[in-house]
């Protein structure tokens, strides 16, 4: 347990470290080359549930997870070990809580959208189990790598053609389109998810567009804020929606997110102009798909089309509401679609970060992108339209054993409100008074225990951005990440620990944004993006993307705190650091053996393809040559491919966590 604390704070003062120095583009570029050590850290992380589990259990759990993210072993093996695990751990009782949900038992006190999943036999078990998905992985992600290929180098073509982007018209052969952009925001989709051959869609954009290695959220690293400074360009002390959760002294009211009668008036939001108001304002047509503060009348300006949140929606149907927008006559159609998808977020907080279930989720919501990407290509929209993925923070996994009772360290009958979640705002009933004591009390408990940092506005590291507003509490205790500090009322630590329980949620967000399990995607590709397939950008804060979709859309930002403009400055590909997407393709002797390897003789494209030449790809303006023809065929049935990949896969581990369908299929 100790050595785990350790291990945190090692990685929580190398970022401190880092920020602390030079100006912010020296910061990027230390950031940048820190790769190998935030490795560690992810890794670390790792070890520490692996220290936690070996606590609660330590028979036969050592193998667990030890190679990940970097690891040398062939995803069947871990398969393999994960199933026998599985299999001698239904024997153990319910100590083995921690181990159960790394693993991927059901968690029963959840309402996840896994539990509504129709389950339909045992395909699974049919077949040989233990290495199918990681072949069909490494099948999918090579197929829809070469649409993306395809892809990437008609854009390439196209971006010869000169103009200004925002300024052009389209024609995808029977329509005009004006300058269109798709903004989807994966909540919670943490930067490393993309390394876990779970993501063939995603990665194929990675491998085609322009992207970060990560794009940092800002502080406070949790969903309103961020999501509110994606489409302002603001940082949360400047927009005003300082946490989920606040309390605001002037009108003497709290905002709480999800009691969506008072957090949707437009009071709490309209200190800063959001992007559906910039377009609107500027004659563009907008179209929010359940954008966390699209429904609160922000200055008086309302999208054109607006979908309210409804948190059971499923990822296909989002899909459909996209392509329908896209479907509508020019003077109807809207340039910007911003989408909300919520469920890796949900499942991360359910399950945690480093479940088996989150792997289900991660698959679901790419293959939302397989989806869209077909839909566009149906419609030959793939080159017309912008689209840009993001997401608004990472998630670290939680335990009980890193938990500081509130209680034991100040006097709660001092505070009037607490703010924030999981770092703590106070407010207090006589704050002239009894703020600095209580300061001077927590700093000597933060450095007794190490495992929390306590501030005031005046000591608040700048690179927070988070004093400048009176709706930020007079003194902050923020926990290391992973950490919690918390009051008795909610959460009986030493009553849980003798239990034996854990603490739910089995993920959080919301520590120090620049740590690296903090970290947030953005990746873009399309018309406004014509760089060389594969750019690896500087990485930036999310300040930026509200800019980034102007510029994209020709419209002007309102100003924010954002710099960078179109057309990006890529630094290099990402391959040139040896970062890819790829699966490890280490036991290729399975690959010949699958059965839907011999499947795939793929049709020949237009011309020969090798590795070092692509075959010229379809373009808008000749859609319809013979040989392209082969080529929508040939694409769409790769297309489905990639789908029912993902489907098996996630059918795999749903049918394999749930009860009913009886012990393991080793
Ligand atoms: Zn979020």
């Amino acid at each position: 347990m100790i050595m785990a604390v350790a291990k945190y704070d090692e990685d929580a003062q190398m970022l401190e470290s880092l920020s602390d120095v030079g100006t912010d583009s020296d910061r990027d570029g230390e950031v940048a080359h820190s790769t190998s050590k935030d490795e560690e850290v992810l890794h670390d992380h790792d070890e520490a549930e692996r220290l936690l589990m070996k606590r609660k259990s330590d028979t036969g759990m050592e193998e667990k997870s030890k190679s990940w993210p970097h690891t040398k072993r062939s995803q069947k093996d871990k398969q393999r070990n994960g199933r026998s695990k599985r299999k001698s751990s239904t024997n153990e009782g319910a100590s083995h809580l921690v181990y159960e949900m790394e693993e991927g038992f059901k968690d029963t006190s959840s309402n996840s959208s896994a539990d509504s999943l129709v389950l339909t036999g045992t395909q699974w078990q049919k077949t040989s189990a233990s290495h199918r998905p990681y072949l069909r992985f490494v099948l999918m992600f090579t197929i829809v790598s070469i649409f993306f290929a395809l892809l990437a180098y008609g854009a390439y073509r196209a971006s010869h053609s000169s103009q200004s982007i925002s300024a052009r018209q389209f024609s995808n052969g029977t329509h005009v389109f004006d300058a269109t952009t798709i903004l989807i925001s994966l909540d919670g989709f943490r930067a490393d998810f993309l390394q876990r051959e779970l993501t063939p869609s995603l990665s194929a954009f990675v491998e085609s567009g322009v992207s970060p290695s990560y794009m940092l959220p800002s502080f406070p690293s949790v969903t309103f804020p961020n999501h509110y400074t994606l489409v302002t360009g603001l940082y949360p002390e400047s927009h005003g929606i300082v946490g989920n959760q606040f309390w605001d002294p002037e009108v003497e009211q709290e905002f709480f997110y999800t009691n969506t009668s008072s957090s949707m008036h437009a009071k709490w939001w309209s200190k800063a102009e959001p992007l559906w108001v910039t377009a609107e304002k500027q004659g563009v047509k907008t179209a929010i798909h359940m954008w966390p503060g699209s429904e609160a009348h922000v200055l008086g300006v309302e999208p054109t089309y607006l979908d309210k949140f409804n948190e059971h929606e499923k990822l296909p149907k989002k899909v459909d509401r996209i392509l329908q927008l896209l479907d509508m006559e020019r003077e109807q159609r809207p340039q910007l679609i911003a989408a909300y998808v919520p469920d890796v977020d949900r499942d991360g907080h359910a399950f945690g970060p480093n479940s088996t279930e989150i792997r289900a989720t991660i698959a679901e919501a790419d293959n939302m992108l397989t989806l869209l990407v077909e839909g566009l290509y149906n419609r030959n929209l793939t080159e017309i339209v912008n689209v840009i993925v993001v997401s608004d923070h990472g998630m670290a996994t939680m335990s009980v054993n890193r938990m500081v009772q509130l209680d034991d360290i100040v006097d709660m009958s001092l505070i009037d409100h607490i703010d924030g979640w999981p770092l703590r705002g106070l407010r207090l009933k006589n704050a002239e008074q009894d703020v600095p004591i209580m300061y001077e009390q927590l700093l000597d408990a933060a450095n007794q225990a190490g495992t929390f940092d306590v501030y005031t506005l005046n000591t608040m590291p700048e690179r927070y951005h988070f004093a400048n507003n009176p709706r930020i509490a007079p003194l902050w205790i923020v926990p290391k990440t992973g950490w919690l500090v918390i009051e008795k009322q909610g959460f009986d630590i030493a009553a849980t620990l003798e239990a034996g329980e854990e603490f739910h949620p089995r993920g959080l967000h919301g520590f120090d944004h620049e740590h690296p399990l903090m970290r947030a995607i953005f990746i873009a590709r399309g018309p406004a993006f014509p760089h060389t397939p594969n750019s690896r950008l500087p990485v930036f804060q999310n300040i930026e993307v509200y800019n980034i979709v102007c510029d994209s859309l020709g419209i002007q930002p309102h100003s924010n705190n954002g710099t960078i403009r179109l057309p990006m400055k890529p630094e290099g590909l990402h391959s040139d650091l040896g970062i890819s997407p790829k699966p490890p393709n280490d036991d290729p002797a399975d690959i010949h053996e699958d059965p839907v390897s011999s499947e795939n003789n793929f049709p020949e494209p237009g011309k020969e393809s090798s590795n070092t030449s692509l075959p010229e790809a379809p373009s808008s303006d000749q859609p319809e040559s013979s040989a392209k023809g082969n080529w929508w065929t040939y694409l769409h049935d790769q297309l489905e491919k990639a789908k029912d990949w993902a489907e098996e896969f996630i059918d795999s581990i749903r049918n394999n966590k749930d009860p009913s369908n009886g012990t393991s299929t080793s």
